[in-house]
């Protein structure tokens, strides 16, 4: 029975001990061949300026397609691939591909759109991580204050490793962003400490708030303290108008969630950007 679930499903986690390692291991192999067999894409969620409704930029998310066991999320690889180093590669592959995107998209629909791009710790502590992407960035076009770096901060146990690098980050003029806010143990240090441009909430806190009066009232603190400190918050899970018509009351910037789009692939994209660019015309 645990054979039949792990062949169609990536419900991995209580299936047969042998078959974790089996599936562990062809993961693994598969990584290293990623790039060149063509395997990965970049799906693209829109991020939408709640004070205007309108898509402000968006966030690459990898996919990967296996061609043996079908979709992997990214929560079961992207772990792996830092585990082996592989992110390096994949991880540079990302950013270029989402920095030449979000050009194009300039140029066709939307002249301001940002885009966000994860980055793994593990990428942040290469020794040329920043001439890396100031290449990247200045291959594709982009201008860097268009492109937003999201870092996560329970990965980031070592604040002042990261500060010289987030430094040489900002000197590039790109943003930097704190994904996942509220779940590290570390919120307030970083904080505190780095330079930052955006705080995003964590879904967790987005998700059941309206029906738990103590996570309200995180999210009011999360959203008074980034504005204190003169940062953009970004809302990440929004699946419900309710939630987003609260966070827009209490100061929220910026939304990202089902309730607006999945993550989508260019094409389809292409298709809500020409939307929005069309009702701008129409407009005057
Ligand atoms: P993340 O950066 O926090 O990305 C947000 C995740 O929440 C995405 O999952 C997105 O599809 C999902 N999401 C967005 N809106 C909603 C919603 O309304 N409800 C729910 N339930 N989920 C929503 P995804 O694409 O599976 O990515 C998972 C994580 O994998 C990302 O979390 C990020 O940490 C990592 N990841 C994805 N792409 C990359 C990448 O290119 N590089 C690195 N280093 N990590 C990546
Ligand atoms: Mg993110
Ligand atoms: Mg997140
Ligand atoms: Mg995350």
């Amino acid at each position: 029975e645990a054979k039949e679930r792990g062949k169609n499903t990536y419900q991995i986690y209580n299936a047969d001990p042998d078959d974790k390692i089996i599936r562990r291991m062809k993961l693994e192999n598969g990584l290293r061949t990623v790039l060149e067999n063509d395997e990965l894409r970049v799906y693209y969620q829109p991020q939408v300026d709640l004070r205007t409704g309108k898509i402000k930029g968006v966030e690459a998310l990898l996919r990967w397609i296996h061609p043996e066991l079908g979709f992997i999320p990214p929560d079961e690889f992207i772990p792996l691939a830092e585990e082996t180093g592989a992110i390096i590669p994949i991880g540079e592959w990302v950013l270029e591909t989402a920095c030449k995107q979000a050009k194009l998209w300039q140029m066709s629909t939307n002249p301001s759109l940002c885009v966000s791009v994860n980055v793994s710790i593990r990428q942040i502590k290469e020794d040329n991580f920043v001439d890396v992407v100031a290449e990247i960035v200045e291959r594709s076009g982009l201008e860097p204050a268009y492109l937003e770096l999201e870092i996560t901060e329970t990965l980031m146990q070592n604040i002042d490793a990261s500060l010289t690098v987030f430094n040489q980050l900002k000197k590039l003029g790109v943003q930097i962003s704190i994904d996942d806010f509220g779940t590290g143990y570390s919120s307030l240090s970083l904080l505190a400490h780095l330079p930052i441009d955006y705080l995003k909430i964590d879904r967790s806190f987005t998700n059941g708030m309206l029906e738990h009066s103590n996570t309200i009232s995180i999210v009011k603190t999360i959203i008074n303290m980034g504005r204190n400190l003169n940062l953009k918050i970004v809302a990440e899970g929004i699946e419900e108008e309710r939630q987003e018509l609260f966070l827009s009351q209490h100061g929220c910037h910026i939304g990202q969630g089902y309730y607006y789009s999945r993550p989508l692939p260019v094409e389809e994209l292409d298709k809500l950007l020409e939307e929005q660019h069309e009702a701008v015309f129409t407009a005057y």
